[in-house]
């Protein structure tokens, strides 16, 4: 349909043209929004013209996003997004909710929210003819690009810290990218990432620097209206509007994730396909708090912090994506909140145990974050509250032990199964 029109800065406001800039603004290096034809779109379709898509992924929603089709009806491409989204019954009890929601989105291709971006980025890259892809990652983006990239036959190099968790390295190699693992820290792999990018013409998917991955995690939005009006059984008469949840709980690092939320929700509110834009939580790691820190002192301006938090996927020096991210809470009245370590495990655990959803210490902060936010009073008890899970627990082992314990070991006779059982 071609609706990309081009960007616009977040911080001074100018607007680019496609052509004229490919990651961040050229005066002041502020994260770029991609802008669309908004009355294009809303004269050409409306929700239910997505509803009737039988396409199970997020390019049901192609013409809101700046990509064409990236067509490959049968690569992982087309099987990122339209997570499972239900009603988890057994914490919304404990925590005294009546409309909780979870969307879980450890349950796509790679294994992590990061699938959404890479899906969009890999198009783009399609696109643009790039040769080569490239992006620094605690892990998961770069699985999510490793797997994208191969699903498309484009070469992908990865740049993750050394003490990145085995299985998402594993991620890594096994979908044929050059992994080279940094001795430092991820804003090191970063800052030598972009260096690369520019020395070998690399295209370059850094989350808070391509502006692209914004557009694919926005999709996570457009799902949690669409499930939730299709869950509430509320589809409306023409015109056709989707509901929009009150609160939405996210774990934050380099605060891509929310920024990309809040896209896609005020996309959603400037087409008019919903009545209003939910608060928007960001929960942080105290040991990486960088963002949770500006929310708190009323700033936007986010300050690096030496960041250490056994959640890897959350554990950011200098947020890359901050200023949108305070944003994301401050416009639309949300709130950052910030959780402990010992927190983090506790939820991972309660998540399984009460959800029977296995998240990485980063995909259960954003539950940790809720638990403090029903005590502090930030949400009603019969709120239409979304709790995101952005990472499966498979992806880190020894983390997921720290919190279950060790298994018993017997020998295999009933007597010593007892002697175990007592
Ligand atoms: C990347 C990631 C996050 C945080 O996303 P940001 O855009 O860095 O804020 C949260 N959880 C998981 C599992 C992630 O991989
Ligand atoms: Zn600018």
């Amino acid at each position: 349909m071609g609706t990309f029109l081009g960007y616009r800065c977040s911080i001074c406001g100018k607007d680019y043209s496609p052509e004229a800039v490919t990651y961040t603004c050229p005066n002041d290096g502020g994260n770029l929004d991609v802008t669309l034809d908004y009355d294009r779109i809303r004269a050409e379709i409306d929700p239910s013209y997505v509803m009737a898509s039988k396409d199970g992924s997020i390019w049901r929603y192609l013409p809101l996003l700046p990509v064409d089709d990236p067509g490959h009806f049968d690569t992982p491409l087309r099987a990122v997004g339209w997570t499972p989204f239900y009603a988890p019954t057994r914490l919304a009890d404990d925590l005294g909710l009546s409309n909780l929601w979870l969307k879980d989105d450890g349950r796509n291709p790679t294994a992590s929210f990061k699938d959404r971006a890479s899906a969009v980025v890999v198009a783009r890259a399609q696109a643009i003819g790039a040769e080569v892809v490239v992006t620094a990652s605690t892990g998961n983006a770069g699985a999510a690009l490793a797997g994208m990239a191969a699903a498309v036959d484009i070469p992908a190099v990865i740049l993750a810290p050394q003490d990145a968790p085995q299985a998402k390295v594993a991620q890594l190699l096994i979908f044929g990218a050059q992994v080279f693992l940094i001795e430092g820290s991820y804003d090191e792999a970063f800052d030598l990432t972009l260096e690369a990018a520019e020395a070998f013409g690399w295209y370059c998917r850094n989350t808070g620097y391509n502006p692209f991955t914004a557009e694919g995690k926005k999709t996570a939005a457009f799902e949690i209206c669409e499930q939730l009006t299709f869950n509430l059984g509320a589809v409306h008469e023409p015109p056709h509007q989707w509901e929009a949840p009150d609160a939405v709980f996210v774990s934050v690092g380099d605060g891509n994730i929310i920024s990309g939320l809040h896209k896609g929700f005020k996309d959603l509110f400037e087409l008019g396909w919903i009545k209003c834009v939910p608060r928007l939580y960001g929960v942080q790691s105290h040991g990486s708090a960088a963002i949770y820190n500006a929310f708190t002192n009323g700033t936007e301006e986010i300050k690096p912090v030496q960041a250490q938090t056994l959640a890897d996927s959350i554990s950011v020096d200098m947020p890359r994506d901050g200023l949108r991210a305070v944003r994301a809470a401050t416009e639309t009245g949300g709130a950052f909140l910030a959780v402990q370590d010992e927190d983090i495990l506790e939820a991972v655990r309660e998540l399984a145990q009460k959800a029977a959803v296995f998240a990485e210490p980063a995909g259960a902060t954003s539950y940790a974050g809720l638990i403090k936010a029903v005590s502090e009073g930030h949400v009603e008890p019969t709120d239409n509250i979304v709790l995101l899970n952005t990472g499966n627990g498979l992806k880190d082992v020894k983390a997921a032990l720290k919190a279950a314990g060790e298994a018993i070991v017997i020998k295999p006779t009933l007597e010593a199964l007892e002697r175990a059982l007592n």
